[in-house]
């Protein structure tokens, strides 16, 4: 593993020359808050020893020449609510902070795109669309606190993926800086191209390893002038899961398709101080159809109910504000039981989600932690949050580890993976190297050498230095 240098007197003064003195921290209180995100797991927490809020792309490439020179890791963070420890700086060093790159360039409606900076926040780009009669398509849970940077860097996938796919769908190019410092220009505003590498892509998802994101110019489609979000109720978990596949099939191509356990049906109700129907025993799954005709609306609607009804759903209504409300505070609603937890992000085929959560969900009942289940279901994306109650250290230390290697092998044996949408971080970076074909980490790390000779940028986080 490589050692890197201390953040010196003179890496501070070189940052002040950069940007500013205001916009370089070394107060313990303001480092304290930059050693954690949204992950819950303080034992992977460091300390950064400065945080730095560049302004501009120049800046951005001035900051990691310096941390070249001077041999210091370098972790790129926008909003902090990665559950996966993406933006812990797992080498300390310098945390380079986005949120001062928050502008919206352009909004072209005719071309129907949108240029800006990485540190925007992704609920003022999906206003911004909406304002205009478009949609920006991207939409994790979080949308109303991240930022499009770290949507990016993660390949973030939220409740719109089932119909416009993931963040990664929704972008002509991007504006990078390499670890190096090199500005590069990815991609462009075409609707095909097949002119060399497509290193836009490489970098999205790439968690922050690869380039740091300044700019993205994002594709817009027309808003759906029609739409309807049904809660079906099921009081059977084998019920409820089973829709998934049927719905897809039904060629009715909706927007959500998201499932919440029973556990997750009472804690978020509770956290938003609603009732909701069938809260005591309901397993829940949320349709979204969206039409361009009302005729196609009322016509998908019957076809979506024929469906919930074959599949045996209790009840079936119209979902509101307070459905969706109760589904975005789902990961917020478990920290009242504790407050160390672990979120799993498994993804498999679609046609085996609802086998991989029932199989799942039984053998989390041998463990003494909680787990609750829901489901970015129509992706085959599920998240268990898995929570440390009443149970010494080194129980749940021993059996998240049984539960894990389990869960993960029967899920690699379905053909899925280790993450949908959260990414690995430096949560899952040992899940990474047991589970990944031997060649395809070989060829990550090659890619990694080649524009990081020095490992400066983000090391510590999905995949390691050896
Ligand atoms: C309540 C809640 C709900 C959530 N719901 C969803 C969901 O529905 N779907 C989903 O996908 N995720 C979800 N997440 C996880 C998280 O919000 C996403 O991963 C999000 O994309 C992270 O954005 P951020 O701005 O907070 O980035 P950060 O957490 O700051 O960073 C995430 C990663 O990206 C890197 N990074 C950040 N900015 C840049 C940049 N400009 N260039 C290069 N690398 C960068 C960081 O180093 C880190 O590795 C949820 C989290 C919470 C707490």
């Amino acid at each position: 593993m490589k050692e890197y240098n201390p953040v010196t007197a003179e890496v501070i003064d070189a940052l002040k020359a950069v940007v500013g003195d205001k916009y370089v921290k070394t107060d313990a209180d303001v480092l304290d808050v930059y050693k954690s995100d949204e992950s819950l797991a303080p034992s992977f927490w460091k300390t950064p020893e400065v945080v730095v809020l560049p302004a501009n792309t120049q800046e951005v490439s001035e900051i990691m020449k310096i941390a070249n020179r001077f041999d210091v890791p370098v972790t790129p963070r926008s909003a902090g609510t990665s559950v996966s420890c993406g933006a812990v700086p797992a080498y300390k060093g310098i945390v380079l902070l986005m949120e001062r790159m928050n502008h919206i360039i352009e909004l072209n409606e005719d071309g129907m795109y949108m240029t800006v900076e990485a540190g925007v926040r992704t609920i003022d780009i999906q206003n911004a669309a909406h304002e205009k009669g478009l949609l920006y398509a991207g939409d994790p849970c979080s949308s109303d606190s991240c930022l499009i940077g770290g949507n990016l860097a993660t390949n973030a996938g939220g409740n719109k993926a089932v119909r416009y796919g993931t963040t990664r769908h929704q972008v002509y190019s991007i504006e990078a800086v390499l670890p190096t410092g090199k500005i590069v220009n990815l991609g462009a505003t075409l609707k095909k191209c097949s002119t060399g590498f497509c290193l836009d892509q490489l970098i999205i998802g790439s968690e922050g390893t690869l380039g740091i994101i300044t700019k993205a110019t994002l594709k817009l489609v027309p808003l759906p002038p029609y739409k309807l979000d049904v809660l079906a109720v099921f009081t059977d978990l084998a019920k409820a899961t089973a829709l998934v596949p049927k719905l897809i099939k039904a060629g009715l191509n909706p927007t959500s398709v998201e499932f919440m356990d029973n556990n997750f049906v009472r804690s978020a109700s509770d956290y938003s101080d609603l009732k909701l129907p069938h809260y005591e025993d309901g397993c829940y799954d949320i349709i979204s159809i969206e039409t361009f005709n009302e005729d196609e609306l009322d016509d998908k609607m019957e076809k979506l109910a024929a469906v919930c009804e074959e599949c045996g759903a209790t009840d079936i209504v119209e979902a509101d504000d307070r459905v969706w409300k109760v589904r975005r505070n789902c990961l917020e609603s478990t920290r009242v039981f504790s407050k160390v937890a672990t979120s799993e992000d498994l993804v498999v085929p679609v046609t085996k989600i609802a086998d991989c959560i029932q199989t799942l969900v039984k053998e989390s009942q041998n463990y003494d932690f909680r787990v609750f289940c829901l489901a970015h279901a129509g992706d085959g994306n599920l998240h268990f949050q898995i929570l440390k109650c009443d149970m010494s250290d080194e129980d749940w230390e021993k059996q998240l580890k049984e539960f894990r290697a389990k869960a993960y092998k029967y899920v690699y044996g379905l053909g899925g993976r280790l993450s949908g949408e959260h990414g690995i971080g430096l949560k899952r970076l040992k899940y990474m190297e047991e589970y990944t074909d031997p060649a395809e980490l070989d060829l990550m790390k090659t890619i990694k050498r080649a524009v990081d000779p020095k490992w400066i940028l983000n090391p510590g986080k999905v995949i390691e230095e050896n």
